[in-house]
Order: C-alpha cells, then sequence, then structure tokens
C-alpha cells in the first residue's frame, strides 16, 4: 500500500511527491499526458524565483529527475476515480492502487480555437498566459481572442509590452466590466475587431501571420503572437460526493484540504484567484505538509 497516491505530475503534483519523497514515504504519482503538466509546453520561464530562464521542457525535466532520485515512483495512466474509505484506491484503466493518502493535483485545460496546426504552435505563437509570455513579444503585433474580462485584462497587460494589440472577438459588443471597457477606451494601441474570427495561423517553425474573417470578408494580419482568453476548464472529473465545485467545476478545497480526511487538492484545479508556477509549488507543499500530518495520525 502507498501512504501516498498524487494524481497529476504537473508543477503542483510533483512539489508534494518531492516534500513526501523526502519525508521517507512510499509514493506514486499517475499521470495521464505529460511529465510536468502545462508548463512542459513552455518556450522560456523567467518568472519562478532562482531561475533567471529556463525552457519549460528543462523545468519539467528537472522536477522529474529530482522526484525520480528521491524514490518516487511516477506512471503513465489516467485516473478514473477514487475511493475514499479509510484505506483509499485509485482506479485507472488498467490497475486498482491502495493508499492511505490521495492529492488530487490535475490542473486545467486551455479552450482551443480547434484550428489544424494550433496544437504545434502552442508557446511558439499560441499561448495562454499574457503574464507568462507577453514579455517575448516586445513591441510585435499580438492578438488576444476573446470579450470576457480575461482577455481585455491581457490585452491592456500586452498593451505596455507590445506594439499594437488587436482584441479578436466573435460578437458585436465586449462581454468585460465597464471598468476595463472604460480603461480600453484610453489606450492608442488597442484596436477591437468585433465580428471576427481567426480562420488560419500561418507558420510552420512558429506563428508568423493570422488570417481573420472579419464579417465575411478575409484579411491576413502580421500578427507574431496570440493569447487565446477563450475559458479554461479544471480537470475536475475525479470526484467524490462530498467534494465541492465551484459553478465551473473548480474543486473548493481552502488550503488544500477537502472534507474527506487524507484527500487534498492542489494547484490549477483548485479554486483560487491565481493560477502560476509559484502558485502551484506553493499548493504542492501545503499539500504534502497536510498529508504528512493525516499519515501522523494515521500510523498511530
Ligand atoms: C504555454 C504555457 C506557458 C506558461 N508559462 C508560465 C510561466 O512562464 N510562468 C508561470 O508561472 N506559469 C506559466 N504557465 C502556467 C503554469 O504552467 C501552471 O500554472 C502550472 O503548470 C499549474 O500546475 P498544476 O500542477 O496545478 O497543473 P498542470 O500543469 O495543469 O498539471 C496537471 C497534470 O495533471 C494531469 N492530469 C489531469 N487529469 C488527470 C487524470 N485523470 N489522471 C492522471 N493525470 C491527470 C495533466 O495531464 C497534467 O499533466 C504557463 C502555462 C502554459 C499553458
Amino acid at each position: 500500500m502507498y501512504d501516498a497516491i498524487i494524481i497529476g505530475a504537473g508543477p503542483a503534483g510533483l512539489t508534494a511527491g518531492i516534500y513526501l519523497a523526502r519525508a521517507n514515504k512510499k509514493v506514486l504519482i499517475l499521470e495521464s499526458e505529460t511529465i510536468g503538466g502545462q508548463i512542459a509546453s513552455s518556450p522560456l520561464v523567467e518568472n519562478y524565483p532562482g531561475i533567471a530562464k529556463i525552457s519549460g521542457a528543462e523545468f519539467a525535466s528537472n522536477l522529474y529527475e529530482q522526484i525520480t532520485d528521491l524514490g518516487a515512483e511516477i506512471d503513465i495512466a489516467k485516473v478514473i476515480k477514487i475511493d475514499s474509505d479509510k484505506i483509499k484506491k485509485v482506479f485507472t484503466e488498467t490497475d486498482v492502487y491502495e493508499t492511505k493518502s490521495i492529492i488530487i493535483a490535475t490542473g486545467v485545460r486551455h479552450n482551443r480555437l480547434g484550428l489544424p496546426n494550433e496544437e504545434a504552435l502552442i508557446g511558439k505563437g499560441v499561448h495562454f498566459c499574457a503574464t507568462c509570455d507577453g514579455a517575448f513579444y516586445k513591441d510585435s503585433l499580438v492578438a488576444v481572442v476573446g470579450g470576457a474580462n480575461t482577455a481585455v485584462t491581457n490585452a491592456i497587460f500586452l498593451s505596455d509590452i507590445c506594439q499594437k494589440v488587436y482584441i479578436i472577438y466573435r460578437k458585436n459588443s465586449l462581454r468585460c466590466e465597464s471598468v476595463l471597457k472604460d480603461k480600453l477606451s484610453s489606450i492608442d494601441n488597442i484596436e477591437i475587431l468585433y465580428d471576427t474570427t481567426i480562420k488560419k495561423l500561418i507558420g510552420k517553425e512558429e506563428l508568423e501571420e493570422v488570417e481573420i474573417d472579419s464579417n465575411g470578408t478575409s484579411k491576413t494580419l502580421p500578427i507574431k503572437g496570440v493569447f487565446l482568453a477563450i475559458g479554461m476548464e479544471a480537470n475536475s472529473t475525479i470526484s467524490d460526493s462530498s467534494f465541492e465545485l465551484t459553478l465551473d467545476n473548480y474543486y473548493i478545497a481552502h488550503d488544500t484540504k477537502t472534507k474527506i480526511e487524507g484527500i487534498y487538492i492542489a494547484g490549477d484545479c483548485r479554486d483560487k484567484e491565481i493560477r502560476q508556477l509559484t502558485t502551484a509549488t506553493s499548493d504542492g507543499t501545503l499539500a504534502a505538509m497536510n498529508a504528512l500530518k493525516y499519515l501522523k495520525n494515521f500510523e498511530e
């Protein structure tokens, strides 16, 4: 039996694993897709304290090395459900594991436009986080796709860095708060393209141009960075009837604790304001510390 099973090998799950493995606990981490989670697709991370510049892939591989050197096990498998009795069970499509505690660190999935080469251009012109990646487009033309608060906040942020920012929105009026609309009207280098959609992302190694459809007319713009702000979904399908979820399906877990003893939530899938590497690793630490306290009582 494991002391802890961690679901999701993103920065939150791997940080939790480091703390638990260093405390000599028997740890299994189950990951359905990519070790490192979202950050593995980032070309450059410049906001993690103590590391001035690192690629997302190297950050992820360093975490992997650190956690495996400490003796934690990692398997590629999608968790489909859990049982939350005192001896807990974690079910993948092929196996069932027993554990004393569980940390759910399943992150989020950003909505996509659904264009053919979009996945290949993620991190190379297609982005989800203006605060993380905006600085790569100093003095360039960029676009934010979407018309709600996140899109407009991102556009305002980018307008300080980039030459020009287009807001590309498929409807004919923005859905953001009026205070943001007021702010927008005072910024000269933001142009809003209403009734407009992106038809093509042009570029192989990186984004070179964008073909748009504006009220039925096609046009190509030399946009080098597209920031998608068309929503994201928490990966929160692993559930117990006593788990609390927000209306948009984020796990509610104050200080990472759920209502079930021995089950914790960490990282972007948890209801919170800021979703960044630092907040994910902070959650991972907290969840592991809570699990260690629980394991101490479990063993007594
Ligand atoms: C392109 C990009 C660039 C970014 N750049 C920066 C940056 O420069 N600085 C910064 O601070 N932040 C950045 N971020 C945000 C940062 O990556 C996230 O905040 C962070 O990765 C969240 O970590 P997490 O562990 O909570 O979730 P995630 O990274 O989302 O990891 C969750 C993991 O759980 C796995 N999973 C989900 N469901 C299951 C299941 N049922 N079974 C098993 N595994 C499952 C997923 O496959 C995923 O690997 C960026 C994000 C993206 C997408």
